[in-house]
């Protein structure tokens, strides 16, 4: 064999090597593509589930954060919007005014002689909170009526509770903070329910203190909340001034005033407030307090 054709021969096999190993890492390459397609539908699959759920994440904590900003919104707003007030309100307005008059008006509770409704037949107490035993939002009893709460308290024992249109409110004191707060701060247990006031019954007020509501006296400090609600469920009605009007949202202190207004007005033309089989003998509890 000549040294030419010997070279040739070399070149040739030369470009055979470098054309199978090209071959080689070609088919490698797609090999590995289509060798695994587990593992890369997997990865696709999984790629696709993660975004999904994320997704889903997002969508569920903007959901609960919508849904806990739409809460303390109705929470905010509840504290100076009764809807049902507002229906109530109208129907009294046209058709029940004497719901909203109280059988017996006071300065504040240190003008009630708690032994002497004790002693004619009276068994329990329900306050109002704000602005009847406490300033509004305030958890600390005002310090004018410490000595007549400690006589009330001492009379009718756990017999009083106070029933407010915001603590113990399950639509706005959802967990009971907030009752349980006031019933530290005033040793008065605070009556959990779900029915802002005028609205409801008293079924659960009467079974958890054991007597009818003719028994019972309702104090409050506002004519279309605290007395309408004591009236229609047969309570003895008790009104008192407020505490203190200046921490009041300006809308409460419209309707206070349109309240008060209305009612003087009633009264000046001879409406009476709904009989109570015991109003004689409650109107002989109303004594100066220093007499007391
Ligand atoms: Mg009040």
């Amino acid at each position: 064999m000549s040294r030419s054709s010997l070279r040739r021969e070399e070149r040739e096999k030369k470009t055979r090597k470098i054309n199978d190993s090209s071959k080689t890492l070609i088919f490698e390459e797609m090999y590995s593509f289509v060798s695994d397609p587990g593992t890369n539908n997997k990865y696709q699959k999984s790629h696709k589930e993660e975004e999904e759920r994320q997704s889903k994440h997002m969508c569920s904590l903007s959901g609960i954060s919508s849904n806990m900003w739409w809460q303390k919104c109705k929470a905010v707003l509840g504290q100076s919007f009764n809807l049902e007030g507002i229906i109530s309100t109208a129907a009294v307005v046209t058709r029940d005014r004497h719901l909203a008059i109280p059988h017996i008006t006071v300065p504040d509770i240190s003008w009630i002689d708690w032994v002497e409704l004790e002693r004619r037949g009276f068994r329990g107490v329900i306050f109002d909170k704000d602005n009847t035993l406490t300033a509004p939002y305030s958890l600390a009893l005002s310090p004018p009526l410490v000595p007549s709460l400690e006589r009330c308290r001492s009379v009718f024992g756990e017999n009083i509770a106070i029933f407010s249109n915001s603590a113990g409110l399950y639509q706005y004191d959802v967990d009971g903070a907030k009752a349980t707060s006031i019933e530290k701060s005033l040793g008065i247990r605070v009556l959990r329910h779900g029915t802002k006031k005028p609205a409801g019954t008293a079924e659960e007020i009467e079974k958890d203190f054991g007597y009818a509501t003719s028994l019972l006296v309702m104090v409050g400090d506002r004519h279309f909340t605290d007395i309408v609600y004591g009236n229609r469920n047969g309570f003895l009605t008790i009104l008192t001034e407020p505490i203190s009007t200046s921490a009041e949202p300006f809308i409460v202190k419209q309707v206070r005033k349109m309240e008060t207004c209305l009612v003087n007005y009633w009264c000046r033309r001879g409406l009476k407030p709904s009989g109570h089989n015991l109003l004689l003998e409650a109107m002989q509890c109303v004594k100066d307090p220093s007499t007391l």
